[in-house]
């Protein structure tokens, strides 16, 4: 891979020092990952000065607010998997973490890599969408807030400037009555890139009423999304049969809506259908009964 010049970089502020004094564009290389990949075909990085934020330890690792976890941008997938706020708080994130390649993949590729990079295809992104995640980004050391899903504009592409460093990810943390499910399909079990995810995230109050309800699709339109009518659909029911198969169209039917009609709608179109269903019946096993 041909780049300009490499920085290594052991804190934030030095991030920025590093940024402003750079000859030229930059690139963030975080776990390397995709920017690896990327680098290999062609020279896409030869005018880069490449500023590795890796070793920064202010950037790893997960820490609790009273409502919120903050996730260091640079903490690992498997970390994140195993991390024991994240399994009690927002154990969907977990297992989208724990669902990111191999092992080898997981223990090097970061979060804050996975959303800049900004594939349609990132496993994190349906989960972090239904938690209503948030991203703290610094630019010459101002800090900004912005909803997760709002960084994107188009597949691989997000607005943020080349010297955006994400530093966290701050995710609501959800109390234990929260019902979640994450489906990942790939082409194979491990080590496939997404096919299509869906993550639903619900709460109901003692009488099964639905008091709350995410459900989204990844790797399937070309940012990540939430649906408010699809929200709608359910909060204020208690859910019955009829309710689910109707939810499940509706989610299927955005992915001609929002994509267009594509050589894959034959297939992710009933697979979409059928995986809503079989997550809605399965989070709502004991008030269908
Ligand atoms: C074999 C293999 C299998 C994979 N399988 C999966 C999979 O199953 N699911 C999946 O979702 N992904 C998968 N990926 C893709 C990749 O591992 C993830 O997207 C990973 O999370 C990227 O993180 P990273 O730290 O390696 O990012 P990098 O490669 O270091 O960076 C990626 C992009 O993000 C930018 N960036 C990184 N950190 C920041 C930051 N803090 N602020 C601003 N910009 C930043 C970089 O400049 C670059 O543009 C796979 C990759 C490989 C090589």
């Amino acid at each position: 891979m041909k780049i300009r010049n490499y920085i290594q970089v052991k804190t934030v502020e030095a991030f920025h020092e590093a940024a402003k004094a750079a000859d030229g564009p930059i690139t963030i290389l975080a776990g390397g990952t995709d920017v690896l990949v990327n680098g290999r075909e062609d020279d896409v990085y030869k005018d880069c000065t490449v500023i590795d934020i890796f070793p920064v330890e202010a950037l790893h690792g997960v820490c609790e607010t009273e409502n919120m976890l903050l996730i260091g941008a640079c903490t690992t997938h498997e970390a994140i998997s195993h991390d024991p706020l994240v399994k009690q708080y927002a154990p969907i994130l977990a297992e989208a973490c724990g669902a990111v390649g191999s092992l080898q993949t997981r223990n090097r590729a970061t979060i804050g890599g996975n959303l800049a990079n900004a594939s349609p295809a990132a496993d994190t992104m349906s989960a972090l969408a239904v938690l209503h995640a948030e991203l703290v980004i610094e630019r010459d050391g101002e800090a900004r807030v912005e909803p997760m899903t709002a960084i994107f504009t188009k597949p691989y592409k997000t607005n943020l400037a080349q010297n955006d460093l994400i530093t966290t990810i701050r995710v609501p943390k959800q109390s234990p009555n929260v019902r979640y499910d994450y489906v990942k399909v790939g082409r194979r079990k491990v080590l496939s890139i997404s096919r299509m995810t869906v993550a639903t995230l619900l709460e109901m109050d003692n009488n099964g009423v639905v008091t709350r309800f995410d459900m989204t699709v990844g790797a399937t339109f070309p940012r990540p999304m939430l649906f408010p009518d699809i929200s709608a659909m359910l909060v204020g029911k208690r859910p019955s049969e009829q309710d689910i198969i109707g939810v499940a169209k509706a989610l299927s039917d955005k992915i001609p809506e929002i994509a267009g009609i594509r050589k894959s709608t034959i297939y992710k179109q009933p697979v979409c259908r059928n995986i809503s269903e079989r997550s809605l019946r399965k989070l709502f096993a004991d008030i269908l009964k």
